[in-house]
């Protein structure tokens, strides 16, 4: 049978900025697929933790907040929070969240907004000179198309994104290890290295290349679903996305370029120092940049 090859979940308004999680489908999924909202795995939790405690971090902007994982976690550690995301279906269960526990000082203080990476400064209102740091986790920038061929959209959100930090602040931001998923042809499987979802997972990989460049990954997310007795199949739930393959040696250089070159800037592979060429192979780089002036 003839079929049209589709970049996100039937639903999704084919102009404007896809908001790939519009239909609804992959918000509800991407709950199940992030797991318990309380127990992130221990190594991110800890790891990000130690850094914003270490760089003296209080007001913190989340700009893909997304159904609020991030954000529950650093508001219930006591930083004073600022959630964004384009997605009101993603932004629900965030809002949903905060509702239910207004009563506790910490969730009546978290702000949560819609926000576009692409006109950030106009829909965030910019605390002083900024925010002591901003993240962008969960391999959420890599969700933004390069929409003209020339990456200037993207240089514009990290410009955007960059423009929030206050000097002497930080960003970090991530994205899955796309070099290897280009050499391979495949995402690697198993385990999220944010997430601790018991589901148990797969993912297909398609890469499509415009002019002999690397230009939009897709990745068909499928999840078994818990069952009240063994069934044969088991349900599943499938959602689709579909990323920009970032390099890290051309993304380390638009990051840097977003800050004019006023920053320092260290990658991390799955949490650990990154050494290029190294043995072991991440699934994430974690770049942590800090503003120097
Ligand atoms: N950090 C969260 C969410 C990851 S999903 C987590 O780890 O669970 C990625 C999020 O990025 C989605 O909620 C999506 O709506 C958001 N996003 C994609 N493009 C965006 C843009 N241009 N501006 C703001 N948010 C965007």
């Amino acid at each position: 049978v003839d079929s049209v090859y589709r970049t996100r979940s039937l639903g999704v308004g084919a102009v404007g900025l896809p908001d790939q999680y519009a239909d609804g489908k992959a918000a509800k999924v991407w709950q199940l697929y992030i797991g318990d909202t309380r127990s992130r795995t221990e190594e991110y939790k800890s790891w990000v933790l130690s850094l914003l405690r270490k760089h003296g971090v209080q007001k913190v902007l989340d700009v893909a907040c997304g159904t609020g994982v991030d954000s529950i976690m650093l508001v219930e550690e006591g930083f004073s929070v600022v959630s964004v995301d384009a997605s009101d279906k993603m932004l629900k269960y965030a809002l949903k969240e905060r509702w239910e526990r207004r009563k506790e000082p910490a969730f009546d203080n978290w702000v949560i907004e819609e926000a576009n990476w692409l006109t950030l400064p106009e829909d965030v209102k910019k605390p002083g000179d900024g925010f002591d740091a901003v993240i962008c986790l969960g391999n959420s920038f890599a969700h933004l198309p390069d929409f003209k061929g020339d990456q200037s959209d993207q240089k514009l959100a990290l410009q955007n994104i960059a423009s929030m930090v206050k000097p002497g602040g930080i960003l970090i931001i991530d994205h899955r290890n796309y070099d290897y998923i280009l050499e391979t042809g495949q995402a690697p499987q198993g385990k999220n290295i944010y997430y601790k979802s018991d589901l148990k997972q797969d993912i297909s990989t398609s890469v499509l290349w415009v002019n002999s460049k690397p230009h939009m990954i897709t990745l068909d997310y499928t999840l078994e679903l818990l069952q009240p007795e063994e069934k044969t199949p088991p349900d599943t739930s499938k959602f689709r996305l579909s990323y920009y393959p970032h390099r890290l040696d051309s993304f380390k250089e638009i990051l840097g370029a977003s800050f004019f070159g006023k920053c320092e800037h260290n990658v991390y592979g799955d949490f650990k120092q990154y050494t290029p060429g190294q043995g072991e192979v991440p699934c994430y780089f974690i770049h942590v940049v800090k503003k120097t002036t």
